[in-house]
């Protein structure tokens, strides 16, 4: 009888039987930090050092002011916020202390309660306790993470839906299609001495695609998850005093980059962020591409060339009145031979270019015309950087679940090409048992996502990315 991946329980590690304690709000002065204890011991020990209730004898839920002592001395008056397990975020019992945000009385507190028996949480050690003991899966765990992260509308709005679940209720239908799949097979190869098929093939076929079909959506779906989560990387380049500088200050709105008539200004690689409707793109300002002797300057070209090829996207700048489409063209050939980066030309200067040069840039592919300096054009230019971001076809403000971790990525990999090996043998008359050991693999890298199956070491991998007190 064959046995497929469903579950596999972790033994829970004795770190669990500790009681953890870490500071959650950020370290410096604030009005207020909080101190979070989850465990066995959290009500315990807070009641040892707290002055006001006994809260081992107050119902979950409930908030207490008095104050925290060590011995006869006073060292803060406090908030404390009662959570019995599992109603809390760990399900275990949880205590949280608002206190004042001052590092010495958040030191003192710490030092207190570990010297009462409670241990300094390891980055993500909540989390970790709270996936341990089954409140939510990994990928939601993980989207905790990029939650606290997220910087922009849209990756806000993916790592909260990802977090509340969507994307585990997905995986967790495609699981079970799948293992119906498997079951099918599994009645086959118990009967498989009478030589029965019956799984009828043909509709083998069709619901393994349709799985498929939803996998690869899934994959595609990383690619803008990933612009979405770390931004899309720009390199502007172009000749000396195309308007590079100039045209960053108009897309930053603010003075980064030394803006001057005098050629080969922008020595340095400049770097800065913008949100554009929600997509963050990293834009780099490269030096002047020009041969040059002087020394400083060529390390700068060689450098564009390098940074080029390791961009999204190559946005190359040229003066309207200075070139020709054919230069333009020669000079984007030899920064991004073959265009391995996809490119998106702009002519600046069009407000004291005549119409005949206008006219030669103005229906090009791939090409936009504007005058940086005066702010023209700059939302269409704007406009198309989207279209271009957005061009696999996927609306990022839908419905459809964005995949975002590179990790969930290439166990969905893992479970295409596994389901590759299933198809392929179901078109060669593969027999039962090889087909079960494909499928169990894609079954298998599925699990690894939500962390249905999961190593200690993967765990620790993920939790520890996470910041300390979470
Ligand atoms: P970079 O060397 O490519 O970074 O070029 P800069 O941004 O330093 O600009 C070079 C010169 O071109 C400066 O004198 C700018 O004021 C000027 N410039 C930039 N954009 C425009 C534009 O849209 N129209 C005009 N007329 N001049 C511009």
């Amino acid at each position: 009888m064959l046995t497929f991946p469903v579950a596999v329980a972790l033994p829970l590690p004795p770190a669990l039987s500790d009681t953890i304690i870490a500071l959650s709000t950020p370290p410096g002065a604030g009005a207020i930090a909080m101190l979070r204890l989850s465990g066995p011991a959290a009500v315990s020990l807070t009641d040892a050092v707290f002055a006001g209730k006994r809260l081992r004898d107050q119902p979950s839920h409930s908030l207490h002011v008095g104050t925290i002592r060590d011995g006869d001395r006073i060292l803060d008056e406090v908030v404390i916020s009662l959570f019995r397990g599992p109603h809390s975020y760990t399900r275990e019992d949880v205590v949280e202390i608002s206190c004042h945000g001052s590092d010495y009385i958040v030191q003192q507190i710490l030092t207190l309660l570990t010297r009462h028996g409670a241990r300094l949480a390891e980055a993500g050690e909540f989390t970790k306790r709270a996936f341990l003991h089954g409140a939510f899966d990994l990928a939601q765990a993980e989207a905790v993470a990029d939650l606290i992260a997220a910087d922009s509308a849209l990756s806000h709005q993916v790592a909260l839906k990802q977090m509340r679940g969507g994307f585990s209720q997905e995986l967790r239908e495609l699981r079970g299609r799948l293992v119906k799949f498997a079951a099918l097979l599994e009645l086959e190869l118990d009967f498989g001495e009478e030589d029965v098929e019956f799984a009828d093939r043909t509709g083998l076929v069709s619901l393994l695609q349709e799985v498929q079909a939803l996998v690869r959506r899934l994959l595609r779906s990383f690619e803008l998850g990933n612009v979405i989560k770390n931004g899309v990387t720009t390199v502007i380049a172009g000749k000396p005093n195309a308007g590079k500088s100039t045209l960053l200050n108009g897309l930053l709105n603010e003075e980064r980059a030394i803006v001057s008539a005098i050629a080969g200004t922008t020595r340095d690689l400049i770097e800065d962020e913008v949100s554009i409707e929600g997509i963050r793109f990293r834009f780099v300002d490269t030096a002047g591409l020009r041969d040059t002797t002087d020394e400083v300057e060529s390390m700068g070209v060689e450098r564009t060339k390098k940074r080029v090829l390791q961009a999204a996207l190559l946005l190359y700048l040229f003066d309207i009145t200075r070139t020709t489409p054919d230069e333009v063209q020669a000079e984007i050939e030899a920064l991004n031979p073959g265009r391995l980066i996809p490119v998106l030309a702009v002519g600046n200067k069009r407000d004291v270019a005549s119409e005949e040069e206008i006219a030669a840039f103005q229906h090009l592919p791939e090409t936009v015309l504007i005058a940086a300096a005066r702010g023209e054009g700059l939302g269409e230019l704007q406009a198309t950087l989207l279209q271009r971001v957005r061009g696999a076809g996927l609306d990022a403000t839908g419905a459809a679940t964005i995949v975002t971790n590179l990790r969930h990525a290439r166990s969905l990999e893992k479970t295409n090409e596994a389901l590759d090996s299933v198809l392929l043998g179901l078109a060669n008359g593969m027999g039962t048992e090889l087909l079960a050991a494909d499928l169990r693999q894609a079954l298998a890298a599925l699990g690894e996502i939500t962390g249905e199956i999961s190593s200690d070491d993967l765990l620790t991998s993920i939790f520890t990315q996470f910041c300390i007190g979470k």
